[in-house]
């Protein structure tokens, strides 16, 4: 019989195995390193015991095992955290991702989805049906996490944040019991996890409001990157219906086939368009972005929404440095700025990421929820990727000197692009009476902080 490990004298396997439905993996059993492994690179951390949750009661079993014991507790849905926030040294990780179970009411237009679900996942199945509701760019990005801190994508700027379309949720709190969470039931409770991320408790199920969408003009668009074509890109995402959503990378081309060999290496902006309204209307809005150079590579066409997410590579595992922003403009000015500091430096990878934000995500209203940038007009993503300890100061070094040349009015940052920028980095995304109302909302719900492994906010701080 496997009892304890050194590592977790307060955990017994074998007692987990047999109070949970789900799997419990320890350090000695097959499968171990796989299970405790995150999306991003260099992350090496050895949970005492992980549990894949097999529903609500596993969740609630092992909440109240991790106050118990008073060991740290990690949860993880999709695993792309950037501080790594899913896995954990010695504590417990409860693991989601084989909850995924999902009801969709296709002619009532809503689904309850459980919190392992990807985000790709949801998206076809409610493909089948014609259906949409937005979360971000990547298909393998859980819905657990992407949901709790807000969730910007294609569909932003016509539906919303993904918490714009969380009609309710199920969430296992610290004192192990679990909730009905809406606006008439623990309204703090909703308010504070529309953007408050895993700060107050575990979500085992969300209730999404679904839209009609039979198919958008969609897909990616690649053009050479100069100040002029930067500043035209974020000029047409701006001047367009809020239909389309746009997504500016400027980048190094990575060497993929679709792109001439000359090319590789050399700055581009690698543009990700979303239109999601009639699609003869679509060729004309998305025409200013192709004027704006002779493009290495137009792949935008009419598809299907779910196409914008194609499988991810599974086994990836970047090290990149990153750094989350607003910006008000990007004038032919900030773009020269964008554009000469990603050409002075030389990591392999780097990346400025620009999404024009407004439209719908801009008419809620600021205090409605827990995520507090609703009036932030650019999302600014800088990131370089490094080899290993040689480079990775240097790298970190360029990309806070690029964010700090960048910096303008708005000093805000969304929370599920923070990784580890502590507590400076919380407070950006969580400003003023927002900070405030979760930290009561936080006392309330998690006195202890035992949901403390995330961007936290602790129930101890004085308000702001
Ligand atoms: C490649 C990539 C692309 C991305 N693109 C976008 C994008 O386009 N738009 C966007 O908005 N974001 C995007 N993100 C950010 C993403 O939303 C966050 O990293 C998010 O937290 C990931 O959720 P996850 O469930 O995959 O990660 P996890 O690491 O599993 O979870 C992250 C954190 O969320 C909390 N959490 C997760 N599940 C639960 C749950 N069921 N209950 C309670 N707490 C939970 C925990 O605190 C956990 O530490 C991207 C990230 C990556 C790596």
């Amino acid at each position: 019989m496997q009892t304890s490990t050194s590592r977790s004298p307060a955990v017994s396997v074998a007692d987990l195995r047999a109070a949970v439905r789900g799997r419990v993996i320890g350090p000695d059993d097959e499968g171990y390193d796989a299970a405790r492994t995150v999306v991003s690179g260099g992350i090496d951390r050895h949970p005492a015991v992980i549990v894949r949750a097999a529903g609500a009661d596993d969740v609630a079993h092992v909440v109240r095992l991790a106050r118990d014991t008073g060991l740290e507790l990690a949860v993880k849905s999709g695993g792309h955290s950037g501080a790594g926030h899913g896995t954990t040294e010695g504590g417990i990780l409860l693991d989601v991702s084989e909850m995924k179970a999902l009801d969709i009411d296709a002619d009532g237009r809503t689904a309850w989805a459980e919190s392992g679900l990807t985000a790709g996942e949801f998206t076809a199945a409610a493909a089948a049906h014609g259906l949409v509701v937005g979360f971000g760019d990547t298909g393998s990005v859980g819905i657990g996490g992407i949901t709790l801190g807000g969730g910007i994508g294609y569909l932003v700027r016509k539906h919303g944040l993904t918490i714009d379309n969380l009609i309710a949720a199920e969430v296992v709190t610290a004192d192990g019991e679990l909730r009905s969470v809406d606006l008439e039931t623990e309204p703090d409770l909703f308010w504070a996890i529309r953007g408050g991320g895993g700060n107050f408790g575990v979500a085992t199920r969300f209730r999404f409001r679904l839209y009609e969408l039979p198919g958008i003009v969609g897909g990616m668009l690649v053009l050479p990157a100069t100040a002029e074509t930067v500043a035209g890109f974020i000029a047409a995402a701006e001047a367009a219906p809020e239909e389309l959503s746009t997504i500016a990378n400027v980048m190094t081309a990575p060497p993929v086939p679709f792109l001439p060999p000359e090319v590789h290496g050399e700055l581009v902006i690698l543009g990700m368009l979303a239109w999601s309204g009639d699609p003869e209307a679509g060729e004309r809005v998305i025409a200013p972005f192709r004027a704006l150079a002779a493009p290495f590579a137009d792949m935008v066409r009419p598809m299907g929404y779910h196409e914008m997410f194609p499988p991810d590579e599974a086994d990836y595992h970047p090290l990149a440095i990153a750094r989350t922003m607003f910006l008000d403009r990007v004038d032919r000015s900030v773009a020269s700025t964008i554009f000469e500091t990603l050409r002075a430096y030389d990591a392999p990878m780097r990346v400025a990421q620009l999404r024009v934000l407004g439209g719908a995500m801009a008419r809620v209203p600021v205090h409605a929820t827990a995520f507090a940038h609703r009036a932030s007009r650019i999302m600014v993503s800088l990131a370089a990727f490094y080899e290993g300890p040689d480079d990775k100061a240097d790298r970190e070094a360029w990309v806070d000197a690029f964010a700090a040349t960048l910096r303008q009015d708005d000093g805000g940052a969304y929370v599920n692009f923070l990784s580890d920028e502590g507590e400076a980095g919380v407070r950006a995304a969580y400003p003023g009476a927002t900070w405030d109302r979760l930290v009561g909302i936080k006392r309330r719900y998690d006195p202890t902080n035992l949901f403390r492994l995330n961007q936290n906010v602790p129930p101890t701080k004085e308000p702001a």
